[in-house]
């Protein structure tokens, strides 16, 4: 999952960050709403999260900006403004969920992982389906009945491919996934990464498709 997050105190901004890189979710941080619409404008976010009061453009000018513009990413409002009026207005101006500060990272992470389920026409939270069955509520990965452990890029790799399974996925959706703007990508890392993957379940999972990207095949549609 690739979050835009938009918050201008920069304590709270570094502290979201951490806790969602932590999460295996790729978190692009920006701190002025100009910046975030144009990031909006650009595409490539699952979800954003939104401050409300932030520098050179309010929070809800940016909501309104963005679906006036038909931007259909997720929009999760966090914000100290806690009155009812706060949150009916940013809803019916086209937020997708309100959660106020103070707020505990383990509910703003359910209620991500509850926004994309919803944006991407999920229903159920595991991803997959046998033999390779992947839980994003506990990073927990089922193989065979067997549990599988993975290191967060491992784990954030493998849930974009299963979720366009049998799909061919390109290098750069796969980047975006993986890594926020201001994260060290080298040439080859995502080769590494399905080299492990591979390594870890069968070599015939994950399809190279030469110059394009990977695609992911369970076995049952392998033959
Ligand atoms: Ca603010």
């Amino acid at each position: 999952m690739r979050v835009l997050l938009v918050e201008d105190d920069p304590l709270l901004g570094e502290g979201i960050q951490t806790s969602l890189r932590l999460a295996a979710i790729a978190a692009d941080w920006l701190q002025d709403g100009v910046a975030a619409l144009a990031a909006l404008r650009a595409g490539g976010f699952d979800v954003a999260i939104l401050d409300l009061g932030l520098p050179r453009l309010d929070g809800l000018s940016v909501i309104r900006a963005a679906r006036s513009e038909s931007i259909s990413t997720p929009l999760l409002v966090l914000t100290a403004r806690d009155r009812v009026s706060d949150r009916v207005q940013a809803l019916d101006l086209g937020a997708d969920d309100y959660l106020c500060k103070p707020f505990d990272p383990s509910e703003l992470l359910a209620r991500l992982r509850a926004l994309h389920r919803r944006h991407s026409g999920q229903v159920q939270t595991i991803v997959g389906r046998e033999p390779l069955l992947l839980d994003p509520t506990n990073f927990s990965v089922r193989w065979h009945g067997r549990p599988v452990d993975l290191p967060r890029r491992e784990f954030a790799l493998l849930r974009a491919l299963l979720e366009q399974e049998g799909r061919i996925v390109s290098r750069d959706a796969l980047q975006q996934k993986l890594y926020g703007w201001d994260e060290d990508v080298t040439g080859n890392s995502l080769e590494v990464h399905v080299h492990h993957l591979r390594r870890k379940f069968d070599p015939a999972l994950i399809r190279t498709v030469r110059g394009v990207g990977y695609s992911l095949i369970l076995p049952a549609d392998a033959a």
